[in-house]
């Protein structure tokens, strides 16, 4: 394998393991990160979600032909008088999809439409706000300029040129212009396939009445939702008890059907060892304690030929470890390229945030604009990691830098949208 070991970048990067900065998580996490190679072909709208494993060529002149941007006349530029005005019979009409037959005669105007095909020998469109048509005849003042609301053939895209990039994502747009070529099935890669399971005596599915000291389990929940969003092909290996051999069954058994695996709880203190033990013997993996709150303890690796990911137990560390580290691994790894990092922008906070120097803080806050029109972010109240309502009332993250101490009223902020427009 050509691949540098996990175990030796353990030894050869310059990091403290007991307080990784978030940035350089995610640095050596994407060295790690070769994309799924297998591709697929689908219909179109199957595609949308779905990564682009080859460019899309265009088979066609977009516009296909010399087309009017505007209702008005076709005419000859040379026709037109400099100064004053000039009278031309209308030789007939070229509408969107009902061309005029034939070229533009002599010192005559067509009437044409919107997408309408410029007949041969027109090459200036006048607007037919800038006429005054009666009799069958067409009167044209000055202030024209050759070429004007004419849309060449070609000047989108060429035949031949690339439409659509390899790893560009499939949204609505991209299924309109696959569409609008006329290509009725697109290359893709197959999509990433991720089993997960949470870890935990304590917890109980959904159905079960739980015990006392019992609680139901919502990371998985959460997990699958996360990973639909992303178009992943998810397996819900449901709970296993913290027991070493139904952890090792249930480690194995994911690798072996999945390119990702995702486990959450068991990789705090306390319980780390003995996790730890486990996957150093059936892979390969690095426990990292991250610089930042929530989601301190995380585990990244390999388990057999599979990526993994060990996820804190706390749910809303489960939701932001995977929106801050696992969702851009698993673009990268679905074959998206470029990955881009997560926008943020910069915000006046209305809430007095307390906030230690030394991790960088994602604390769950509402982006609202008010009634002068200005946006402004709030925290949601108690940030405990245990506090899944803080995540659901949030629309955002604020993110208070390493160095960042307590933030007053007005301060500016970093702030990430959790959820995209498209
Ligand atoms: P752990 O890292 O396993 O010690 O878990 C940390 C905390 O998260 C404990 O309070 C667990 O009960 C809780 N927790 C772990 N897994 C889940 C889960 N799947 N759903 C809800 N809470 C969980
Ligand atoms: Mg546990």
């Amino acid at each position: 394998m050509n691949e540098p070991g996990l175990r030796d970048l353990s030894c050869a990067d310059d990091y403290d393991p007991n307080s990784m900065p978030v940035d350089k998580a995610r640095e050596v996490i994407a060295r790690f990160l070769t994309p799924v190679s297998a591709t697929e072909r689908v219909h179109v709208r199957s595609a949308l979600g779905r990564v682009l494993a080859a460019d899309v060529i265009s088979p066609l002149d977009v516009p296909a032909h010399d087309n009017s941007a505007m209702d008005g006349y076709a005419v000859r530029f040379s026709d037109l008088a400099a100064d004053g005005e000039v009278t031309l019979p209308v030789a007939g009409t070229a509408f969107a999809g009902a061309p005029f037959a034939g070229p533009l005669p002599a010192a005559q105007a067509v009437r044409i439409m919107t997408g309408g095909v410029v007949p041969a020998g027109a090459d200036t469109i006048v607007m037919q706000e800038h006429v005054n048509a009666a009799g069958g005849r067409v009167t044209i003042g000055k202030g024209n300029r050759k070429g004007q609301n004419l849309r060449r053939a070609g000047e989108d895209l060429r035949a031949g040129a690339p439409a659509l990039r390899r790893g560009q994502a499939v949204r609505p747009a991209e299924v309109g212009l696959i569409a609008s070529l006329g290509i009725p099935e697109v290359e893709v890669y197959r999509r990433l396939r991720v089993a997960f399971f949470s870890t935990g005596d304590e917890l109980v599915s959904i159905g079960t009445v739980p015990k006392e000291g019992q609680i139901y389990d919502s990371n998985r929940y959460t997990i699958h939702g996360m990973l639909e969003r992303l178009g992943c092909e998810v397996m819900d290996m449901g709970v296993v008890r913290d027991d070493p051999a139904l952890l090792e069954a249930a480690f194995e058994k994911a690798a072996e059907a999945a390119d990702v695996v995702i486990t959450s709880g068991g990789v705090s203190v306390g319980e780390a060892d003995f996790v730890k033990e486990l996957l150093n013997k059936l892979g390969q993996v690095v426990f990292w304690k991250i610089a930042m709150k929530p989601g301190r303890p995380l585990a990244y690796g390999r388990v057999g030929n599979a990526h993994f990911f060990g996820l804190p137990g706390n749910p809303v560390s489960v939701m932001v470890t995977f929106y801050q580290f696992v969702r851009d691994a698993l673009l990268k790894l679905s074959g998206r390229d470029p990955v881009e990092p997560t926008p943020t922008f910069k915000v006046p906070c209305t809430s007095s945030l307390r906030k230690a120097p030394g991790r960088t803080e994602f604390q769950r806050a509402i982006l609202t604009r008010g009634t002068d029109g200005q946006m402004t972010v709030r925290v949601t109240g108690e940030q405990g990691s245990g506090i899944l309502r803080s995540m659901s009332e949030a629309n955002c993250f604020i993110i208070l830098p390493t160095d960042q101490g307590n933030v007053t009223p007005g301060t500016l902020v970093e702030v990430q949208l959790m959820e995209g427009v498209i």
